[in-house]
């Protein structure tokens, strides 16, 4: 087990391979997968975060020729607004905050310099932030947050969902157009379609939006089932593997690059000048 394209699993190491990882010029950036367990429609399962974040990730590493590495996935998030829903897992936000900022610093003492918290679930990019701040105030490496998940942040799809969103506005939210999709070119078994319905039930104001390319002003998050019948949020009824694969794509090709570009952030020394 020495090539690239089996070291892409933090924990699939031996303590002497890691040894040598750490040792490398340069190192891979090491990513913190962290996601949710909860609803996602009728016709998605419980796992869509988590497998999504997993497949991206995954196939990312495979092609990076060893310059990503990444962890096990921290798999509950903060949930308790979708407790409503049967099998959702609630962690708190203290909790949550806790425990990914401890990986990241546990990371951080083992050497490596540069680390990327990977969000699954919009709940937790702002515990994302905090733990990827807190990481760096306690260490002084490089450690920031990002998600691959376009239903969060669409930036690495941009352009694919622009030219090939069927939903229109609001479509991708959540277990919408843009998840559905990508679950059903990266495991159709887990995707029932006679299931996937349009539902809208997110406000849309002038101040305040929730999906690209509309901006939002404010952010604010009530009770799940308040808002979503069903669990979605958007548009999954007219999600394909087709696009799905082209997000994928897109977001594989994107975050490579974004992962390469983050590595070349410099370490800079402290100034004091009391
Ligand atoms: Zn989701």
């Amino acid at each position: 087990m020495n090539t690239h394209q089996n070291q892409w699993s933090y924990d699939r190491l031996s303590w002497p391979q890691m040894k040598e990882v750490i040792g490398r010029k340069p190192q891979p950036v090491v990513a913190i997968p962290f996601g949710a367990v909860e609803d996602h429609g009728l016709h998605l399962p419980l796992s869509t975060d988590n497998d999504i974040l997993e497949g991206i990730l995954k196939e990312t590493a495979l092609r990076s020729e060893g310059d990503l590495l990444v962890m096990p996935t921290i798999p509950y998030g903060l949930d308790e607004h979708h407790m409503d829903f049967p099998g959702t897992i609630s962690i708190n936000i203290e909790t949550c905050l806790a425990y990914v900022t401890q990986t990241a610093i546990s990371v951080a003492r083992h050497g490596f310099t540069h680390i990327l918290i990977v969000n699954g679930h919009g709940s937790n990019q702002a515990i994302t932030d905090l733990a990827a701040r807190k990481c760096v105030l306690e260490t002084g490496i490089v450690c920031g947050n990002t998600t691959i998940n376009a239903a969060i942040n669409p930036t690495l799809a941009a352009d694919v969902i622009e030219k090939h969103r069927k939903g229109g506005y609001g479509s991708i939210a959540h277990a919408g157009e843009f998840e559905t999709a990508v679950m059903l070119y990266m495991l159709p078994e887990t995707v029932d379609m006679d299931k996937a319905e349009r539902d809208m039930g997110q406000i849309k104001l002038k101040y305040f939006n929730w999906d690209y390319p509309e901006p939002t002003a404010f952010s604010w998050l009530g009770y799940w089932s308040g808002m979503s019948n069903n669990g979605v949020c958007g548009d999954a009824s007219v999600a394909t593997a087709e696009f799905g694969k082209l997000a994928f794509e897109e977001t594989v090709t994107n975050f490579l690059e974004l992962v390469r570009e983050f590595r070349t952030i410099p370490i800079k020394q402290r100034v004091d000048h009391h």
